[in-house]
């Protein structure tokens, strides 16, 4: 089945005209027909633009165009804009609103030959752990229905393991490509800070948020990276740092190289058999010639907490423009300051207004010492912790998540709770780092994945995603297929 293959299988076959892109979307329409009432990974999508996308690409093949990503279909979260498609970041607030241009890692998609189709399901602005605070009802796991998919990227993750696109993007500010990636069974990078430009990636937590891959393999992570990456001038936050054929870095030989064991996150709460398949995947890193060192991140225990002033301040602040007067699905009142409150009050939904009143809360006078800045000042013990230990280890093994994934409406009423689900993919974030998700195995009754994190140095994606790859060529996770 032509949904089922990753880019480079999909990309050769195309290349041998063996099958068009046609076909290849075709499939992918096809199962999400099949299976998108179960999963509800899908918000929208335009069958008839993701075809007439197709033709083109085969036009192109047929014209002898070699581009890294000609007819692939690829699927977008709900939070990156692409001209002329409805953009909602899952929320009522945004009415009918229809993107007026495409954000730069789209650019460079269909730059790359990409068919760029569909918006998917995500909690409301990014904001949870397991897509139930979408506007639009919850994303299901497609490993088992009765499970959450992991948040906030759930439709970018479940509709890769349900095989309705080939691969799909996300946004990452505080694990929402790596921890769905994990309670979905499939590959999720989160890039350096910078590393991909985030114009046109509306903004949750500006200095946390990144751009990243959902993949089938660890290959087509490296090669989504490399066509995405480099510094433009609509996001001064990016970086003109080279950009490599992350491909290269593939070799398979992680002989001699240095993985660190953080003793801080083998915490009370870790499921056993996440931990014993993540100690199984050190004792194959073993094998394939790596050494395993423990080391210390001594700040660890802060940075949920640092995270939430943090992330939830900057909110209150990018989410002051959906006011119903600039735009957005405006509810009317009798002054300005009504409508405002009518229209937001209307609009958001209840995780997203308790994240604008505390970052309201911790930037408000006389509490932004004691709450902001005090936080600031501990993400940067956390960024010295990570840099501290890169400067003996290649890279960070640790486990994506404490548990596989947990029953809808499990933690939905448990804020505290839920925002414990992120308690190993926070620290990248705040410290700036690269982190990549790759299944470990799979728990035994239910049959669930579960999630292996590889940490990297600033823009030490090549090796990250060497490690990645080397563990599992040697592992037979990523091959097993969801049964829906
Ligand atoms: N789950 C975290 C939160 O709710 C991270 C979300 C994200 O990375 N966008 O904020």
């Amino acid at each position: 089945m032509l949904n089922q293959l990753t880019i480079s299988e999909l990309s050769a076959k195309l290349a041998q005209r063996e099958v068009s892109a046609r076909e290849a979307t075709q499939a992918c329409l096809d199962q999400i027909a099949r299976v998108d009432g179960k999963i509800h990974a899908f918000l929208s999508f335009n069958a008839a633009d993701a075809l007439a996308q197709a033709e083109k690409a085969d036009k192109a093949i047929a014209a002898g165009e070699n581009k890294p990503l000609l007819g692939v279909p690829i699927a977008v979260k709900d939070v990156l804009a692409v001209k002329n498609q409805p953009l909602n970041c899952a929320s009522k607030i945004l009415g009918n609103f229809i993107s007026p241009y495409d954000a730069t890692a789209i650019e460079k998609l269909q730059a790359a030959g990409a068919i760029v189709f569909g918006r998917l399901n995500m909690d409301e602005f990014a904001m949870g752990s397991s897509t139930e605070n979408s506007a639009f009802g919850a994303t299901k796991n497609p490993w088992d229905i009765t499970r959450i998919p992991g948040g906030s990227s759930g439709g970018s993750a479940a509709a890769v393991a349900a095989h309705e696109c080939i691969a799909s993007l996300g946004s990452d500010t505080g694990g929402s490509i790596r921890q769905p990636a994990a309670l979905c069974g499939c590959v999720g990078l989160k890039p350096t800070y910078g590393r991909i430009s985030r114009y046109g990636l509306v903004a949750f937590a500006s200095s946390l948020d990144q751009i990243g891959p959902f993949t089938k393999d660890v290959r087509d992570s490296a090669t989504l990276l490399g066509v995405m990456s480099g510094v433009d001038p609509r996001d001064s936050t990016s970086v003109p740092q080279p950009v490599p054929d992350y491909t290269k870095a593939l070799t398979g030989d992680i002989r001699g190289m240095k993985l660190g064991l953080p003793k801080e996150y083998m915490i009370g709460g870790l499921d056993a058999e996440v931990k014993s398949a993540v100690a199984a995947a050190v004792k194959k890193f073993q094998e394939l010639g790596a050494e395993i060192v423990e080391i210390s991140l001594p700040h660890t225990d802060y940075a949920v907490a640092t995270y939430y002033i943090i992330a939830t301040a900057e909110a209150s602040a990018n989410l002051a423009r959906f006011d119903g007067i600039r735009y957005c699905a405006r509810v009317d009142g009798a002054d300005p300051i009504e409508l405002y409150g009518q229209t937001r009050g209307a609009g958001f939904g209840p995780e997203v207004k308790r994240r604008i009143i505390l970052g309201t809360y911790v930037l408000s006078s006389g509490y932004h010492d004691a709450y902001y800045l005090h936080a600031q000042k501990v993400r940067t013990l956390i960024r010295n912790d990570f840099l501290k230990a890169f400067e003996t280890v290649d890279a960070i093994v640790t486990p994506t998540t404490p548990t596989a994934a947990f029953k809808i409406g499990e933690k939905s009423d448990d804020p505290l709770q839920m925002y414990l689900s992120d308690i190993f993919t926070i620290s990248c974030n705040l410290a700036g780092i690269c982190g990549v998700s790759v299944p470990c195995g799979f728990t035994k009754n239910p049959k669930l994945p579960i999630g292996l994190q590889l940490l990297g140095k600033p823009f030490g994606e090549e090796s990250l995603l060497r490690i990645a790859h080397a563990y599992e060529q040697a592992t037979p996770w990523h091959k097993e297929k969801a049964a829906i």
